[in-house]
């Protein structure tokens, strides 16, 4: 008996080769219908017996195609048709097609081996890409998603991409950014002063490298700077020209062999190397890695990743089992360098060498950073090859909204109903071409997306260059505002990500403002994404010298030991009496000493006391190096004393004084650096078993999210969560969101949510 049914498919299913894949299996099951995208998803009407109309379905759920991720598969009956053939159908409305954009895919092993296959007429070209694979968000220009709206527009498709293009049954078909050598654009390699040399350009970088010079190598969202990472030589040069004196280089390889000689791959981490995202993945370094000790100064880890464009799998075809530093081409600081002039404006004095190509980025993309956190893999950065996947809020937004996110790390989200499209890491605000980046993408995303925000939700702070873009936006526009506290839109991240109604909410960070005007940090909630208790709390000391106190932990580490009442004398003896006087006096008058409550500056000022870790590099820098000081202790370690007492608004204050005095009588018994700074991340674990047993006993509530800045340690996410496990307690850590400041708007946005649902009265889900 024939019947037709109407299937909807809802997931990421537009723009991935859903349709061809469909029109595939329908034709192969001889079915006939059509598929057409909609704004929800995908929409299938099949007719044909009750078996094949089954297996379609199965298809669909278990072998969807490879960037595919299908949500829900719903399937109801229509009346019969009777059409002759199986077809794809062009949307009716041009607007649904605004959801189709994805995110940039690292090269799929069938454009590899046609990379590799001198039979092939795609031989050794290094643009290649295919429905599976590619550029997406870097390359597109307005929607809905075609090639004239991508920077592929300049180069008309030959006839035999066309051909491909235009075949539902090619892997090429409707791939936008398609091309091949006789009708795509090229690949150069230029010197330092814009000048076309002669020869294969891939020959010609791989010599430089050889040579011990820097490359700069256009990619997919930015250009890279790569040299020899085993020569100390040319690694150490790369850091003298760039100015950047700390921050580790990521390191590519052309396959997992490569890279376990450099650090431990376990299971999870080998997932995220492999996954189509191809991220950075920070791992633990080895002993012996043969990388030059510029590569990652002081770090127990190292950023690896493996080819994802097909000029990466060109240059490692050669390279062998070699390793290359590919690192974001910027100054300190600067936001990565996208386009050709301006590349070769700022690189001239970096580069030996440029290998280019003539696709030009519409949207400039840093590589993503992932790293695995108490078993699991989660994005420290967020960007390419996640965003702009939308993500969903697990709650509904009445309005069409705009989260503008934090100041550091920052990234902004857009939400309309359920969806949150959160954008790549933009950096931090301060640098101003970083906030002109900013704002570009929010107009580029809106219009990408086409949602036009009616309400805008800001951060608490008023000095934040996100606030300020909001509230002057809303000022000029009249849209309703929303300020969120910084701590609450952590947590209120981690209770969206994991669908809990309630939690306990630790958000350990560095900085963020507080609902009383001081610098919170080490705070610890209760409750749901609209209400939130402050339960708990590090004890206030002052920060001397407000933002001085992130750049120099030393003035952290004697406003802890003031407020314990100790003095250090190697302290004074490194930064001398004067300094120690000027501060002190600071620390009494209280001007500019605001009170904090920061976990991180309390891990700042431990760093300092065990290491001598007087100047930061960079924010975070000395807590990343009590972390692998403490990765290298040999065992487990107990944790110091803390006191517990009560504020005056009923919170509980968590008294570090105890541990101060622990911390210096173990540095002048000569105890080990390594257990020093292992049981100091024990008792942070503790302190927040402590506080999470406490509140479950009071409410009976067992899931604890761990979010804020200080859970990207993996020593203190690990310890910490096994302590929770121990208690009988959940603990939940970020997987869609960095637990950084970079998950702050997506955490705006799931506020705004709550809010929205408060005032219908809903449950959130
Ligand atoms: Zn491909
Ligand atoms: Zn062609
Ligand atoms: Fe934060």
């Amino acid at each position: 008996m024939i019947e037709r049914r109407a299937i909807v498919v809802t997931g990421v299913v537009q723009g991935v080769g859903f349709r061809p894949f469909v029109f595939a299996n329908a034709t192969r099951l001889g079915l006939v219908g059509f598929v057409r995208n909609q704004p929800s998803g995908v929409v299938i009407e099949v007719e044909g017996g009750a078996p094949a109309l089954d297996e379609l379905v199965r298809q669909i759920r278990v072998a969807p195609p490879p960037l595919a991720r299908v949500e829900t598969v719903s399937a109801a009956p229509v009346p019969l048709r009777g059409e002759a053939l199986f077809s794809i159908a062009t949307s009716e409305d041009a607007a649904s097609e605004s959801f189709v954009i994805g995110a940039d895919t690292a090269t799929c092993a069938d454009c590899v081996r046609e990379l590799l296959d001198p039979a092939d007429r795609r031989y050794r070209y290094p643009l290649l890409n295919c429905t599976n694979c590619g550029p997406r968000l870097t390359l597109v220009t307005g929607a809905p998603y075609d090639r004239e709206r991508t920077t592929m527009a300049a180069y008309p498709l030959c006839a035999a991409c066309k051909a491909e293009y235009d075949d539902p049954r090619d892997r090429r078909f409707h791939a936008q950014p398609v091309a091949c050598p006789a009708c795509g654009p090229r690949l150069r390699a230029l010197d330092a002063s814009g000048g076309e040399i002669d020869g294969d350009p891939i020959d010609r970088a791989l010599q430089a490298i050889e040579r011990g010079e820097i490359v700069a190598v256009k990619g997919i969202g930015g250009y890279h700077l790569a040299c020899d990472a085993e020569s100390e030589r040319a690694v150490a040069e790369l850091r003298r020209r760039k100015r950047r004196d700390a921050k580790p280089f990521a390191v590519m390889g052309r396959d997992l062999e490569a890279l376990a000689r450099l650090g431990v791959i376990g299971e999870a981490e080998e997932r995220a190397l492999l996954s189509s995202q191809r991220p950075v993945v920070l791992v633990a370094r080895r002993e012996a890695a043969p990388v030059a000790a510029s590569v990652a100064p002081g770090m127990s880890t190292l950023g690896l990743m493996l080819p994802y464009t097909p000029v990466h799998h060109l240059l490692f075809a050669s390279l062998g089992q070699r390793i290359l530093v590919m690192t974001s081409a910027n100054l300190t600081d600067e936001p990565i360098a996208f386009d050709d002039d301006d590349a070769r404006a700022r690189l001239g004095k970096i580069a030996d060498l440029f290998l280019v190509h003539e696709r030009r980025i519409a949207t400039a993309c840093d590589d993503s950073v992932v790293r695995v956190l108490d078993g699991r893999p989660t994005p420290l950065r967020r960007a390419r090859g996640y965003a702009p996947e939308p993500i969903d809020l697990g709650g509904e937004l009445a309005l069409p909204t705009l989260a503008v996110g934090g100041h550091l790390k920052s990234t902004f989200a857009l939400g309309a109903s359920r969806r949150a499209w959160v954008s790549h890491h933009l950096g931090d605000l301060d640098d101003y071409a970083a906030y002109e980046a900013y704002v570009a993408a929010i107009l580029h995303y809106q219009d990408l997306f086409r949602v036009s925000p009616a309400r805008l939700v800001h951060d608490l702070h008023p000095d934040y260059a996100s606030t300020r873009y909001a509230l002057e936006r809303a000022a000029r526009s009249g849209l309703e505002t929303l300020a969120v506290q910084h701590h609450h839109a952590h947590v209120a991240a981690a209770l969206a990500e994991h669908r809990l109604a309630r939690a306990i909410g630790v958000a350990f960070d560095g900085t963020g403002f507080g609902t009383d005007g001081a610098i919170w940090g080490g705070e610890i909630f209760v409750g749901d994404r609209l209400h939130l208790r402050r339960a708990a709390h590090l004890a206030y000391v002052r920060a001397p010298g407000g933002d001085a106190a992130i750049r120099e932990p030393w003035r952290m580490a004697l406003a802890h030991l003031t407020h314990a009442g100790e003095v250090s004398a190697p302290l004074a003896a490194r930064v001398g009496a004067r300094a120690i006087e000027t501060v002190r006096l600071v620390l009494e008058r209280g001007i500019n000493a605001p009170f904090t409550s920061s976990m991180g500056r309390l891990f700042d000022a431990v760093a300092c006391l065990v290491l001598g870790h007087d100047r930061a590099a960079f924010e975070g820098e000395a807590a990343m190096r009590l972390e692998a000081l403490a990765a290298a202790a040999p065992r487990e370690a107990r944790a110091y004393p803390f006191d517990v007492t009560v504020d005056a608004a009923g919170a509980m204050l968590l008294d570090p004084r105890p541990l101060l005095h622990a911390v210096v009588r173990d540095l002048g018994a000569r105890r080990a650096p390594e257990v020093v700074a292992k049981r100091f991340h024990a008792t942070v674990a503790e302190m927040v078993a402590h506080v999470a047993k406490e509140l479950r006993t009071a409410t009976g509530i067992a899931d604890v999210v761990l979010t804020g800045g200080c859970f990207v340690n993996a020593v203190l996410t690990s310890l910490t969560a096994s302590r929770l496990r121990e208690a009988g307690l959940t603990p939940r850590v970020s997987r869609l969101v960095p637990p950084n400041d970079g998950g702050i708007s997506f955490g705006q946005l799931a506020v705004a949510a709550a809010h929205d649902a408060a005032h219908r009265n809903v449950e959130v889900a």
